[in-house]
């Protein structure tokens, strides 16, 4: 078994991976660095030449674990590609909604290049996916494997982390390798926390996200929410509004069922909540299949129990702030050109406003920008160098859809890896990893692999 991380910088960006087996050589995760565009923003396909890749798997349908996938499936056309039926229905909306995103960078930035794929690329490219059940050993085309010993296999576990997101067992050569993706072990508002394997693993390939996430040693999930209802109460009260940058996939549905709970037990008042074209899209893939995937609240279709006012981006320019309503907004990062970015140069300079953070921001998007910034500074929020003051409420809430360190650190206790390759962290989280494992696992191998470099495991 080699395997080499294809992700071209370190850190979390265009998360992907290649396993080379005894005959057939597999790719994990095709992602787009979403703070990048072009070329900077793609893994290192171009370290494949022409080689043969058997298959692609996908552990689930966020941006930078499939963004690049129609780009690697061009190169390879025939290759099946591996995933739940939940991240295929997602990938596919995700995927087009990126087409549109490079097509209006090309215009904006008058790139020289064309966009990395197109509209025609993403339905070609859809053809070859297979939908794979949870838990079921499969061959490497998705093919139900006909007896126990066949080899190899790879096998899709519940990683509770977004609608659809797995973590991947590979039986290959006699070993184990255990690939977790995104992973998060707590329950949130929708999601189930992860149903991972707990037998022992001969390769852990795991995230290290919250590696440097100190929690307060009395942090509960539920105390989160409540802090979170309180203050979404207290700036509803004051007729004031409450903006919520969320990632569309994920965080929007999360943020949604959360805002529905408090209405129904009165803590907050009828209020308008506003979200965008694409978060809307993915909320109606979560309510079409909220009986066929583990769960919480299966009974909950948030498009109609929350019914949400669906924003563009022209739409969002003549929204009133100050008019009370919640509006949970995509990109997460609040990116150049999104509508979080857009709509929050009206609440940046309004003391009257409130901004509250649920997730996770790059330190240098322009969300990283506005929860580091001090109370009357000026924030830059797009390449143009134009800066906005900050005088608006912030707020920020733990509320990841990441495990928390110390559950991802018992895993791997649990499952007593020969190898664990720290992948999807930043330097300071990957090095508290390391310090841990080597204090529990004295016999165990730790890596965090550089990009482009053969391991053999
Ligand atoms: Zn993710
Ligand atoms: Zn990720």
């Amino acid at each position: 078994m080699r395997f080499t991380n294809l992700t071209r910088t370190a850190g979390i960006g265009s998360n992907c991976y290649r396993l080379d087996l005894e005959n057939d050589s597999v790719i994990l995760d095709c992602g787009m660095h979403p703070e990048h565009v072009g070329r900077d923003s793609t893994p290192l396909l171009e370290n494949l030449g022409n080689n043969d890749i058997r298959s692609t798997i996908l552990t689930h349908a966020h941006q930078d674990h499939v963004g690049c996938l129609p780009l690697l499936q061009s190169q390879h056309p025939v290759m099946p590609v591996l995933m739940t039926a939940g991240t295929a229905r997602i990938a596919d909306v995700m995927l087009h909604n990126s087409v549109n995103v490079m097509m209006r960078q090309q215009e904006q930035l008058s790139l020289s290049e064309p966009p990395l794929f197109g509209h025609r690329g993403v339905e070609q490219a859809a053809r070859r996916w297979r939908t794979c059940p949870l838990e079921r050993p499969l061959t490497l085309d998705g093919d139900r494997a006909s007896h126990e010993s066949q080899d190899p296999t790879v096998t899709f576990y519940d990683a509770g982390h977004i609608l659809g997101s797995a973590g991947v067992m590979i039986r290959a050569e006699g070993k184990k390798f255990f690939y977790t993706g995104d992973v998060n072990f707590q329950d949130q508002t929708i999601q189930t926390g992860a149903r991972f394997p707990e037998e022992p693993v001969d390769v852990l390939v795991m995230e290290t996200t919250r590696g440097d996430a100190v929690l307060p040693d009395d942090f509960t999930r539920q105390k989160e929410e409540e802090r979170f209802s309180t203050a979404v109460a207290a700036a509803l009260n004051k007729g004031a509004s409450v903006t919520i940058p969320v990632f569309a996939l994920g965080k929007t549905q999360e943020v949604m069922a959360l805002v529905w709970r408090m209405q129904q037990e009165k803590i907050i008042p009828a209020t308008p909540i506003y979200v965008g074209g694409l978060s809307s899209k993915i909320t109606a893939i979560y309510d079409s299949m909220a009986s066929m995937v583990p769960r919480k609240l299966p009974q909950l279709h948030l498009m109609d129990a929350v019914a949400p006012y669906i924003a563009g981006s022209q739409e969002i320019q003549s929204l009133n702030p100050r008019k009370r309503a919640i509006y949970a907004l995509s990109s997460g990062m609040m990116s150049e050109h999104t509508l979080s970015n857009i709509f929050v140069r009206k609440v940046l300079p309004d003391p009257a406003q409130y901004l509250f953070f649920v997730g996770y921001a790059d330190p240098n998007s322009p969300a990283g920008a506005v929860r580091r910034a001090e109370q009357g500074s000026s924030i830059q929020l797009g390449e143009q160098g134009d800066t906005v003051p900050f005088n608006c409420h912030r707020e920020e809430f733990i509320f990841s859809a990441h495990s928390r360190r110390e559950d991802i650190l018992n895993y791997a206790i649990k499952v007593r890896p020969k190898t664990i390759l720290l992948v999807h962290g930043d330097q300071a989280a990957i090095e508290w990893f390391t310090r841990k494992l080597y204090e529990a696992l004295p016999g165990t191998t730790v890596l965090s692999p550089p990009p482009g470099i053969p391991i053999e495991l």
